[in-house]
């Protein structure tokens, strides 16, 4: 979700004016991080799935279109009616015809990041329907209003008092009771009516299988299974990357998923679905939005391995301290700082300096993506687009500057050294971002240039 004109920067300022909520959101991350690591290190076998889950994916992208005819003809035999949507729009309106046609106007929904980067729940409620989320996390931003910060984990960012005002106010829970399994048990009430009274249910697909056309759906509560087996009317949303090959496949995916999302050794409900059930109706909508598009650019196509797991946010240092609603995107993080710009490259120019370029994103990412080394390629292609902050254009031409004149450099670093040591309240302000969070360093007695002389007898 856009934030108004705010970048990256901007929005992690409001999010670091909480400092207590900072911490915490920095220590549960880092907690569920240590959970995949412990995870991973049962499996000796681990760094062969990740290979072997790399080479599957590559296999797909280099043959998507074979496959997806391969899904589409299969699925249809299976009796889903499959339809394609070249972008965001068009999904969201072949959803509102499918459920036009049936005059239904109140909906379930499972988790589906593919329906958040499509903002399928406000066109659905422009357009007279109404869309109950059924994941518990995902309920509990949209009673707030708020978009998901987090694609495993959507409310993250909120503690457990917050949620029991939320509750109080909206489900009628006791004012102040906070307790998490109160808080379920009201939930699964709320939800239940939902889930007994809806005629239809949309839902994700983690992955697709070319070689049967079923599709999987993965989730800790169950509720997909709800909505979908409940339900008349069955909408699946995948993006067009979520094909594997063989079924064969999903046991390395289904290894990899869960562990790397939250330390699980897998995720309770792995749902498969095939054929519709006697009376259902059951759609599968492959959205492109994008996706070829990065298909197409070399140095990114490989972001489309992506499996959603989370753990590159889970353990980014710059993610964890700034909260996901800074990166003003449907997808979070490091992956989702790929992925923005590819939709848009003025309005996403920010997300790929949002990030250390330290390299743990990359080492944990189940399927094996260069996060790193893509998000520094995105630095200097939005460079060369013309769409980095002005200022830092500036700072840039003027560093280069300053670099090839090797007078102008070193009286640069004496002057600064002198600052720095006599007038310390020039550089200890507000107005430098880094004084904000750190001490300045005492500046050195002399430049590495002159001890360099002095100690080489030049
Ligand atoms: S990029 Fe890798 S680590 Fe990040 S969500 Fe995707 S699969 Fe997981």
């Amino acid at each position: 979700m856009i934030k108004g004109n705010k970048d990256h920067a901007a929005l992690a300022d409001i999010f670091n004016q909480d400092e207590a909520r900072v911490d915490w959101h920095d220590e549960t991350l880092w907690f569920v991080r240590a959970k995949r690591d412990k995870a991973a290190n049962t499996l000796s076998e681990w760094e062969a799935l990740r290979e072997n889950a790399s080479q599957i994916k590559d296999n797909v992208l280099s043959n998507l279109h074979d496959y997806l005819s391969e899904f589409e003809s299969n699925a249809q035999q299976n009796g889903v009616i499959v339809h394609w949507a070249a972008d965001a729009a068009e999904h969201n309106q072949i959803v509102l015809s499918i459920l036009k046609s049936k005059e239904i106007s109140r909906m379930v929904k499972s988790k589906s990041m593919l329906t958040e980067e499509c903002h399928l729940n406000e066109y659905l409620h422009q357009n007279g329907v109404e869309v109950i989320d059924t994941d518990l996390g995902e309920r509990i931003v949209q009673l707030a209003e708020e978009p998901p910060s987090h694609i495993v984990l959507p409310c993250i960012h909120k503690k457990k008092e917050e949620i029991g005002e939320l509750f109080h106010e909206h489900l009628g829970t006791p004012k102040g009771a906070s307790d998490p399994q109160l808080l379920t048990a009201a939930a699964r009430v709320h939800l239940r009516e939902k889930f007994l009274t809806r005629r239809a249910a949309i839902t994700g697909v983690n992955f697709a299988i070319a070689e049967t056309g079923e599709f999987v759906v993965c989730t800790n509560e169950g509720n997909a299974d709800m909505g979908a087996h409940l339900s008349e009317v069955h909408i699946a949303c995948m993006g067009i990357e979520k094909i594997i090959p063989k079924r064969a496949n999903l046991s390395v995916f289904l290894r990899l998923l869960a562990r790397s999302a939250t330390g699980q050794p897998i995720t309770t409900y792995s749902s498969h679905f095939r054929t519709p059930r006697k009376g259902q109706e059951m759609h599968l909508i492959l959205v492109d939005n994008g996706r070829t598009q990065q298909l197409g650019r070399a140095d990114f196509r490989n972001s489309l391995k992506c499996i959603r797991c989370g753990a590159c946010m889970n353990t980014c240092p710059v993610y964890r301290r700034s909260g996901g609603h800074s990166y003003h995107t449907a997808i979070a993080g490091p992956i989702g700082a790929i992925l923005a710009p590819n939709l848009n490259m003025k309005q996403y120019a920010d997300l790929p300096f949002a990030s250390t370029l330290c390299g743990s994103c990359t080492n944990v990412c189940p399927v094996k993506i260069n996060i790193h080394e893509q998000l520094y390629k995105w630095r200097q292609v939005i460079v060369k687009e013309g769409y980095a902050d002005p200022k830092k254009t500036i700072a840039m031409k003027a560093m280069e500057f300053t670099l090839s004149h090797p007078y102008i450099y070193r009286n640069a670093g004496k002057s600064g050294r002198w600052v720095m040591k006599n007038m310390p309240f020039l550089v200890n302000n507000k107005l430098n971002a880094w004084y904000t969070q750190r001490d300045m360093p005492a500046p050195p007695q002399q430049s590495f240039r002159e001890w360099y002389k002095k100690n080489n007898n030049e």
